[in-house]
């Protein structure tokens, strides 16, 4: 119970998002994108955090897609589903491989601590996945599968862009 807390992403005010039934803690942001902006933000901690250059575009009336001149949908930063994706793509391929989680096939940022110490996978969940496969190919003696490409392919995020 009590207030919950507002979202750790710098420059966003939301309320974070609930946290789920079998999920281990509360969430730090108000959604999945603010938290993969966050742990990409605090993993470069010189760098100044992605999220500004996002509220720039927008206070200047224009869609976050660095190529776009129109404004964005009302209420999201960008103008509409597609160039969410665009933008997507951009931050997923601007980052090293060691920002990505280690499981095979997932896309997600790394957790990192508030302190900066970085995990080798997205959260807990994957960790113990990653672990549990592990022990089971070493016993099955295979070898394992090639690694998915597709950068944007966990994208559950983009819920919430309007597909104007
Ligand atoms: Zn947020
Ligand atoms: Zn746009
Ligand atoms: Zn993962």
């Amino acid at each position: 119970m009590g207030t919950r807390g507002r979202c750790a992403l710098p420059g966003c005010n939301k309320p974070v998002s609930p946290s789920s039934p079998g999920r281990h803690g509360s969430h730090l942001t108000c959604g999945d994108l603010h938290h993969q902006l966050l742990m990409a933000g605090r993993f470069n901690p010189f760098s100044p955090n992605p999220n500004l250059h996002i509220l720039d575009r927008n206070a200047a009336g224009f869609c976050a897609l660095r190529s776009c001149h129109r404004p964005p949908c009302p209420g999201h930063p960008w103008c509409s589903r597609s160039h969410y994706m665009e933008w997507l793509f951009d931050f997923t391929s601007g980052l090293q491989p060691d920002q990505f989680c280690k499981l095979d096939g997932c896309t997600r940022h790394v957790f990192v601590e508030e302190e900066f110490t970085k995990r080798e996978f997205c959260g807990k969940t994957h960790r113990d996945q990653y672990v549990t496969l592990s022990a089971l190919r070493a016993r099955l003696q295979l070898s394992s599968p090639s690694p998915t490409e597709s950068l944007i392919s966990s994208s559950g995020s983009a819920e919430g862009v309007c597909s104007a």
